[in-house]
């Protein structure tokens, strides 16, 4: 008997492993997110973010997200019988997961049913369901930013808008006018540049005269184009006005398959669950949006859409890690103490908690901003501006030092695939890269201060709410202030400096009025008063470590 149990249940007990963190509310569980949600005015999305937070958090959406994960998208280009089909497979786990998206409208809500707060509302559920798998982010993303660059051209609106914002995911490959649903992308980035789309070769052509709304036939490739499996994608070609926005749906309107080809989908470091592919097209039929010549106007109100998502997205990384950094620093006893009750674990566990709610914090507030800009209001357009680009450069280039830290708190089980560390790991350098790099989002910055001072005005007078009740915050802000834009021969080689220090202004000024008091000294201390080193793990000693990490703790 005894050497049967020993084969069935290994020669050893497992001991001082954590139990997964698994099947737990990932919105309830996180209190500088809910807090924020009733802060910046979705309070009433509460019952839906809830919904979207407790499958994310399920057993089975985090299977899911693994299984999507390690059976990533494949290639399709011909049929059995030699045509082309240039189709993308994708694991059934994939379908679930964008499909619970699409039900819970992360695609479409603001647009649906817009009123104060809502795109908080979606951002904080956003954030939810990105926890399970990060790639469906990306679809889903396009399609509810397309919508604004759509409204350009209200003929082409009113044909795809309710397409778009349809609740009801249709995987299949077929015409949009008989589909359930649709899915919008993007195409951009060409071999020669991403940054630099004026550097376009893809030239489109008009079909009878051209114009806004009139329909082109493009020629030429794009070297970037993710989510192929769309059904229609704005992208940037060369027509003779110049560089230009045109919609292009994967069948023609006489229910043909476009004249395009998946030429390959690339092998990528993370975001595995997704596919990218590289595209080109053969007169390809698409149809203009906006005018001839104003294809960076138009499409940049997509863009700018997607930014706030890579915001969403790097705070969501944090949050991820945080969770399970906590989670098993709490189950972990070393030299007969637990982790996370040990000094120098509890210093480093409350340095990435206190990364995590700065970006979260600031992260919903940026969405606030997007609600009252849309309703109209000039100070809230003005200060997304500016904090847009500072917030996405910030964030993103702190989500891949923060996610390492999580995982080396979990030791060599965070090295391992298992754990989910190493998928959050790879993800988090990715926010950064698309939608304009980390220097992209500086110049941006320096762009928006010289053609829009008031952009920076608004910023500043958003800074200051929370100075008046901190010293270190006050003399932070002022410093910076005297360097905006300084030297001007210089300014650009100390873009990254600038925008750095904006970013921690504005962090700490909503931590210090919002956050928890216990984080937002350790914010002030470490990151405005200097005391602090260079690695996480480095807060003063009178930090109060076990209240912040509290608050962080998922279950
Ligand atoms: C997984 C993935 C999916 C993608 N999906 C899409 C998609 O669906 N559609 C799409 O259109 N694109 C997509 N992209 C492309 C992405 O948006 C571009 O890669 C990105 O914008 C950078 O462009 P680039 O690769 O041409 O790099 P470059 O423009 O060559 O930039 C290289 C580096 O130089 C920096 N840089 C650029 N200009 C300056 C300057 N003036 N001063 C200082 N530094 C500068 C950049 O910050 C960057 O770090 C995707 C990329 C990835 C990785």
């Amino acid at each position: 008997m005894a050497t049967r149990e020993r084969h069935t249940f290994g020669n050893h007990e497992v001991a001082n492993q954590p139990p997964p963190l698994a099947d737990y509310n990932v919105f309830e569980a996180d209190t500088p997110l809910r807090e924020a949600v009733r802060r910046e005015g979705a309070e009433w999305a509460e019952e839906r973010i809830a919904a979207a937070g407790a499958y994310a958090g399920s057993a089975r959406a985090q299977e899911l997200g693994r299984l999507a994960n390690e059976n990533g998208p494949r290639l399709k280009t011909h049929d059995r019988f030699g045509n082309r089909v240039d189709e993308v497979e994708f694991h059934p786990a994939w379908h679930e997961l964008l499909g619970v998206a699409v039900e819970h409208e992360l695609h479409s809500s603001p647009w649906r049913d817009p009123r104060p707060g809502a795109h908080v509302a979606r951002g904080a559920a956003f954030m939810c369901m990105s926890q399970a798998e990060a790639g469906i982010g990306c679809p889903i993303s396009m399609t509810y930013s397309v919508i604004p660059a759509l409204r350009t051209q209200p003929e082409l609106a009113a044909e795809w808008e309710p397409r778009f914002l349809s609740s009801s995911y249709d995987p299949a490959n077929a015409p949009a006018p008989g589909k359930a649903g649709a899915l919008a992308g993007m195409g951009m980035t060409e071999k020669q540049g991403g940054t630099d789309v004026r550097a376009n070769t893809t030239v489109a052509r008009a079909v009878n005269g051209g114009g806004p709304g009139a329909e082109y036939e493009l020629s030429g490739h794009k070297w970037f184009m993710s989510a192929p499996m769309c059904d229609a994608f704005l992208v940037l070609a060369q027509a003779d006005g110049g560089l230009s926005c045109f919609l292009f749906p994967r069948w023609t309107p006489d229910g043909e398959r476009n004249r395009f080809r998946l030429q390959r989908l690339k092998d990528k470091l993370g975001n595995r669950s997704n596919a990218s592919s590289e595209v080109e097209f053969d007169d390809a039929a698409a149809w203009l949006v906006g005018e001839e010549g104003a294809g960076v106007r138009t499409i940049i109100e997509m863009v700018n859409h997607t930014r706030l998502d890579c915001v969403l997205g790097g705070a969501t990384g944090m949050r991820a890690g945080v969770a399970q950094a906590i989670h098993h620093a709490s189950h972990r006893t070393v030299f007969g103490t637990v982790l996370s009750e040990q000094p120098l674990m509890r210093n480093v566990l409350a340095d990435l908690c206190v990364e995590s709610e700065a970006a979260t914090i600031s992260a919903l507030r940026l969405a606030r901003a997007y609600d009252e800009a849309i309703a109209g209001d000039e100070a809230a357009q003005n200060l997304k501006r500016v904090a847009n680009a500072v917030l996405k450069y910030w964030i993103c280039k702190r989500a891949p030092a923060h996610a390492a830290e999580s995982l080396e708190c979990l030791g060599g089980n965070g090295y391992v695939e298992e754990s989910g560390m190493p998928r959050l790991f790879r993800e988090s350098p990715l926010n950064s890269i698309w939608e304009g790099s980390g220097n992209v989002q500086c110049l941006d910055v320096l762009r928006a201060m010289i053609k829009s001072p008031a952009s920076l005005e608004a910023f500043f007078s958003e800074v200051a709410e929370g100075a008046a009740a901190e010293p270190r915050l006050e003399a932070y802000a002022a410093a910076l202030r005297t360097e905006l834009p300084g030297d001007v021969e210089t300014v650009e080689t100390r873009a990254r400096h600038l925008v750095e220090r904006m970013a921690l202004a504005l962090q700490g000024s909503l931590l210090v009025r919002y956050g928890d008091e216990a984080v937002a000294d350790a914010f002030c201390a470490s990151r405005l008063a200097g005391d602090w080193g260079q690695a996480f793990g480095t807060l003063p000693a009178g930090t109060e470590f076990a209240r912040i990490i509290d608050r962080h703790r998922a279950v």
